[in-house]
């Protein structure tokens, strides 16, 4: 979808827009969050165009679990969150499936 932000970044147009990648599957693109809620805050989203969850093929959710485990060990975090958002009315800002990776900062490295 052409004015899409998300898309933009799988088409690799990062010089328009803002983006770290981390890690890249056939299926998925993960991401640093621009404006993170922690440090190592990620996103993922699919490769193909969908608004919700809803609209996208199966597959990709079968991505999500092996990609999240490699984003919480390359942390190093021991809790975290995984949100995923659908609708304006359900603080989805970017309409483009994403999952949010949040981690949640050790103990020892203070509080967040
Ligand atoms: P939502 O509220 O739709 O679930 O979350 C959208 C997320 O996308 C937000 O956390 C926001 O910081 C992130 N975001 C919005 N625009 C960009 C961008 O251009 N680049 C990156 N890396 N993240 C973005
Ligand atoms: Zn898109």
């Amino acid at each position: 979808m052409a004015s899409c932000i998300f898309c933009k970044i799988i088409k690799g147009k990062s010089s328009e827009i803002p983006c770290f990648k981390l890690v890249e599957t056939e299926k998925s693109l993960a991401f640093l969050d621009i404006n993170p809620l922690s440090r190592g805050h990620a996103l993922v989203i699919p490769k193909v165009h969908g608004e919700k969850l809803t609209d996208i093929p199966d597959d990709f959710l079968t991505d999500i679990l092996p990609i999240a485990k490699k984003l919480v060990k390359a942390t190093g975090a021991e809790e975290y969150n995984i949100l995923q958002n659908n609708g304006r009315g359900a603080h989805q800002e970017v309409p483009h499936v994403h999952f949010h990776m949040i981690p949640k900062p050790n103990q020892q490295e203070g509080l967040g």
